[in-house]
């Protein structure tokens, strides 16, 4: 494999989008010896294959405002990779999204996908609408507008999208009414459904609840656990609340929680009732999480700043991509950091992932740390289609052994001859094998 050449032409034909070109580099870099060692990936041509999307749909979404004013926003559906199952992936509402941004994440699905062991392809989707603000029925309104497109290129065999940044509840609720209204059919084309109309108990958490997990399993391999750790969460959102929660409910003490704002550290630990606060701050569709030190004065807000500069055993990126560079990883490790997991996609810069695998840290890419969440999600579909719900603690267990599985995949591809445990290579290769195999067993397509 040419890595230099592929980079070239893949840059070629991708300009304007790094986010893209920096996941699709630190995948073929860890999948190079596999490669190298299986002359049947190149034989068929599987990286130039599999980095390329089977369809990115783009599409214009126009809406009314409360003022009456029709509004303009993009729409987009990246259909990555299909091979182990329908396309599946969440779709994002934020107005930093991009073409190139939702072909990372969608690259990133694919692989994060596999190592659930559940047949679920590779997508992603969303718009540059921003929810910030909005009114209840001017997001019901953008909601139904996306989906008068979107409608067209999923279904519960075909593609089935969730939530991500600025899509919850409300907003899967919204674009399955407008969906089932256009189709005629009530099925489960979406996860992370309202848990009266087809959602699964336990969905909302799940991600943060896997990423705890996955942390546990890797302090595991030191003969440590959560139990009596201090642990650092950025953001305030899902991911971020079913972290706190899990960390807190193995014994950890979470300290530190942020907005883009700043971060907030709470010395005395943040759970119970300040979880409920918390759900609460977001729910009022505050984007600063400085008001959760005015209901629990005991906790400091450091403006502008983020929370890895906190001396922590555990640290849980769990807000947004590159969130976490060199410098914040330095500080971490200098502090003596044991584990970083991530729940966010692709939190922690390159930069600042060289530097944790060579201070040789446990370090738990996304990928293979927040694969709860969509773990989930395919336990949500299967519910659907056998037409039945698990209790939550059926869907818990499903969960814990799902993110034990990925991780002994990861130990299996990542451990080195020194028993140092490379997890960025472990889930690519664990995720990458079984795709490219499908690839070559169903043919040039
Ligand atoms: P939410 O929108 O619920 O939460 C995101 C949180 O991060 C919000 O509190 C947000 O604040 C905060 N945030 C945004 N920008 C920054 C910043 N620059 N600094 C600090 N905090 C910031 O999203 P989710 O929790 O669902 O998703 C978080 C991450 O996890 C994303 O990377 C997502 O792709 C990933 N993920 C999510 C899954 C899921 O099941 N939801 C599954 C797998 C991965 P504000 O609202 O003010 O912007």
């Amino acid at each position: 494999m040419n890595l230099e050449k592929i980079m070239a032409d893949l840059e070629k034909k991708n300009p304007g989008q790094p986010e893209f070109l920096q996941a699709v580099k630190e995948v073929l870099e860890t999948i190079e010896d596999v490669v190298k060692e299986n002359p049947k990936y190149e034989a068929a041509n599987i990286i130039e294959r599999i980095i390329e999307p089977d369809r990115v749909i783009k599409f214009k979404v126009q809406w009314m405002d409360d003022k009456g004013n029709v509004q303009v926003n993009r729409g987009y559906r990246v259909q990555f990779n299909n091979a182990i199952g329908p396309y599946k992936g969440g779709c994002r509402f934020h107005p930093s999204v991009t073409e190139g941004g939702l072909k990372f994440l969608g690259f990133e699905q694919i692989f994060k996908n596999s190592l659930t062991t559940l047949p679920m392809g590779g997508a992603k989707g969303g718009s540059d609408f921003d929810p910030k603000g909005k009114s209840n029925a001017e997001i019901m309104r953008f909601c139904q507008a996306f989906m008068a497109e979107l409608y067209k290129y999923v279904g519960p065999d075909r593609d089935i999208p969730a939530g991500d940044i600025g899509v919850g509840g409300r907003e899967i609720g919204y674009m399955f009414g407008m969906y089932k209204k256009l189709v005629g059919e009530h099925h489960g084309v979406f996860t992370g459904k309202g848990r009266g109309w087809g959602g699964s108990l336990i969905r909302p958490e799940a991600t943060g609840f896997g990423n705890v997990y996955f942390a546990e399993e890797m302090l595991k391999t030191r003969g440590e656990s959560m139990k009596g750790k201090i642990v650092s969460v950025s953001g305030f959102g899902n991911v971020s609340w079913g972290s706190i929660i899990k960390a807190t409910q193995l014994g950890a003490r979470v300290v530190t929680i942020s907005g883009p704002d700043g971060y907030v550290y709470d010395p005395d630990g943040i759970s119970g009732e300040k979880i409920d606060y918390l759900l609460e701050l977001r729910a009022s569709n505050q984007d600063i999480v400085k008001p959760y030190t005015y209901e629990f004065p005991n906790a400091q807000f450091f403006e502008g700043k983020r929370p890895w500069e906190v001396k922590v055993d555990v640290a849980l990126p769990c807000a947004i991509q590159n969130e976490l560079n060199a410098e914040d990883a330095q500080t971490l490790v200098n502090n003596g950091v044991m584990c970083v997991s991530e729940g966010a996609n692709m939190p922690c810069t390159p930069e600042a992932m060289e530097i944790f695998l060579k201070a040789k840290i446990l370090y738990g890419p996304g990928k293979a740390s927040n694969a709860g969440g969509v773990a989930t999600s395919g336990l949500e579909q299967t519910q659907n289609a056998m037409k039945l719900n698990w209790t939550a603690e059926e869907v818990e267990e499903k969960l814990h052994q799902i993110m034990i599985n990925i991780h002994e995949a990861c130990v299996k591809h990542g451990k080195d001859e020194t028993g140092f445990v490379n997890y960025v290579k472990g889930s690519n290769v664990a995720g990458f094998i079984k795709v490219a195999d499908a690839m070559i067993d169903q043919g040039v397509i």
